[in-house]
C-alpha cells in the first residue's frame, strides 16, 4: 500500500515498535503519510526494517534505541527526535509487556520483576508523555497521546500471574484520564486503546491448548491482529475525528471482558449453532 494523497505530515513518535502492534501502528502512520520516530530496545534489526518500509513510502522516518522505563534513556531518545523533527505531534506509548512471568504465586514474585514491570508498562508512558506535552506546550502544538493499554488492565489473568501487568496497565488507563482533564487546557489529548489478544511475535509463547482457551472466551469467535488496533489509534491521533474524546480507555477484545467467566465455544454447542 502506498502513501494516501491526503498527507498528514506530523511526526509520530512510537514507542516499541520494532515489531507487533507498534511496527504496524508505525506504518499505518506512514501509510497516511506521516513521518515516524521507531522506538526499540534490543531489537536493532527489527526497528531498522520498520524505518526502512516507512521511508519506502515516502515519508521521513528514524529508529531510537531506548529503554522506555528509564528515565535518562527517554530524555535523550526526546533530544534526538527533537533535534531531527524539531515538534511531536503524537505520542503512541506502545512499549510493553508481560513476558518471563516468575513461578508461583505472589508470596514467589521476586520485588525486581514487580519493578522490571512497574517501570515498562507504566513509568515509560509517564516518562515519554512528560517530554512529549512539554514539547507541544513550548510549540503550541494541540498533539495526541494514545497510551497502549490491555483488556488486563480490567480483567485479572490470575492464570498467568501477571500481578504488575495488570496493575501497571490498570495505573496506565488511570494515568489516561489523570493527565487526560489535565492537559487537554492545552489542546493535547490523552486517550488509551486496551487490546484483548491481538496475533504478533509476543503471542507465539502460547500453545495450541492456550491459544484454544484464550479463543473460548472471545464471543467474536476469533483471535485480534494488529490492524484490529490501528483504524482506532489513527482515529485518535485525529483532532478532526476525535477531538471531544478526553481521558478514555477503549476496550478492542471481541468482547472477551464483557463476562470473562463464560466459554462461549461450549455455550455454542450447548444452545444449538443456528
Ligand atoms: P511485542 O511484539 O513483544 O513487541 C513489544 C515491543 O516493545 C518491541 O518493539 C520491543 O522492542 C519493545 N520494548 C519492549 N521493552 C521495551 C523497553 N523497555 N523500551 C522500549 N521498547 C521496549 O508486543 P506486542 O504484542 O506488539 O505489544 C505491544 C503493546 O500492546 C504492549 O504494551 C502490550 O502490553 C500491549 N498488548 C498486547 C496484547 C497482545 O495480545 N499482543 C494484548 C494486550 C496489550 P525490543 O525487542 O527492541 O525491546
Amino acid at each position: 500500500a502506498g502513501r494516501k494523497k491526503d498527507i498528514m505530515n506530523r511526526h509520530v513518535l512510537i514507542t516499541g515498535a520494532s515489531r507487533g502492534i507498534g511496527a504496524a501502528i508505525a506504518l499505518a502512520f506512514a501509510r497516511q503519510g506521516d513521518h515516524v520516530g521507531i522506538n526499540y530496545r534490543f531489537d536493532r534489526e527489527g526497528a531498522r526494517k520498520v524505518c526502512d518500509e516507512a521511508q519506502g513510502i515516502g515519508v521521513q522516518a528514524s529508529i531510537y534505541q531506548a529503554d522506555v522505563g528509564n528515565a535518562e534513556q527517554v530524555e535523550e531518545m526526546f533530544s534526538a527526535f527533537i533535534e531531527e523533527f524539531k515538534t511531536i505531534d503524537v505520542l503512541v506509548n506502545n512499549a510493553g509487556g508481560g513476558l518471563k512471568i516468575p513461578e508461583g504465586g505472589f508470596e514467589k514474585m521476586p520485588l525486581s520483576y514487580w519493578n522490571e514491570m512497574i517501570a515498562l508498562n507504566l513509568n515509560g508512558a509517564a516518562y515519554c508523555s512528560s517530554f512529549a506535552v512539554k514539547n507541544m506546550k513550548e510549540n503550541g502544538i494541540k498533539g495526541a497521546i494514545i497510551n497502549i493499554s490491555s483488556v488486563h488492565s480490567v480483567i485479572t489473568y490470575v492464570k498467568r500471574k501477571t500481578f504488575p501487568y495488570c496493575a501497571a496497565k490498570a495505573g496506565l488507563n488511570m494515568l489516561t484520564k489523570t493527565m487526560g482533564v489535565d492537559v487537554i487546557r492545552l489542546g493535547i489529548r490523552v486517550n488509551a486503546i486496551a487490546p484483548g489478544f491481538i496475533s504478533t511475535s509476543a503471542t507465539t509463547r502460547y500453545n495450541k491448548e492456550e491459544l484454544d482457551a484464550f479463543l473460548r472466551k472471545i464471543p467474536a469467535g476469533r483471535l485480534g491482529n494488529t490492524q484490529d488496533i490501528t483504524p482506532l489509534v489513527l482515529f485518535l491521533a485525529d483532532p478532526e475525528k476525535s477531538g471531544f474524546i478526553v481521558g478514555q480507555t477503549f476496550v478492542v477484545d471481541g468482547g472477551q471482558s464483557i463476562d470473562g467467566t463464560i466459554d462461549y465455544m461450549l455455550l455454542e454447542e450447548q444452545n444449538g449453532k443456528e
